[in-house]
């Protein structure tokens, strides 16, 4: 955990209580409020207090809290919206303390990478199929940067 950046980290003070938001669930170490820029009404982020950049330097149980939450916010945006999916994701962008989008589904490209929109925004795209050379080469680079 890291304190660094509170004055001016705009989640961290939303965290404090000292900028509005509107709050969908709060406890001593995750909190849960709307977008206030929805890729659709109901688009909910979910952040830790304490302030980390990065998702993947997020201690576990913390890491687990923000996932069972937005778990929560999905069974609820279901029952809310009538949707058949929820989407959550982090990409590390606008904000630089880790925050996980979860999104109510009402299209398949709400949510999704150009690559996904080959064929039109009406289709879903699959990407071309890696060659198995190609899967081996990625696998063993994975794996080497894992040890
Ligand atoms: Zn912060």
């Amino acid at each position: 955990m890291s304190l660094e950046g509170t004055q001016d980290c705009l989640f961290c003070r939303i965290a404090a209580g000292s900028l509005p938001a509107h709050k969908l669930h709060e406890d001593d170490h995750i909190l849960a409020f709307l977008d206030i820029h929805p890729i659709r009404p109901g688009h909910a982020l979910v952040i830790p207090k304490a302030h980390h950049v990065w998702f993947e330097d997020l201690p576990e149980a913390l890491a687990t809290r923000i996932t069972t939450c937005a778990q929560a916010l999905a069974r609820g945006m279901k029952r809310a919206y009538g949707v058949e999916r929820v989407s959550m994701f982090y990409t590390g962008i606008h904000v630089p303390h880790a925050h996980a989008h979860v999104v109510p589904m009402h299209h398949v490209h709400d949510v999704t990478s150009a690559a996904y929109m080959a064929e039109g925004p009406e289709r879903f795209a699959t990407p071309p199929q890696a060659t198995g050379a190609a899967l081996q080469s990625e696998a063993a680079t994975l794996r080497a940067a894992l040890k």
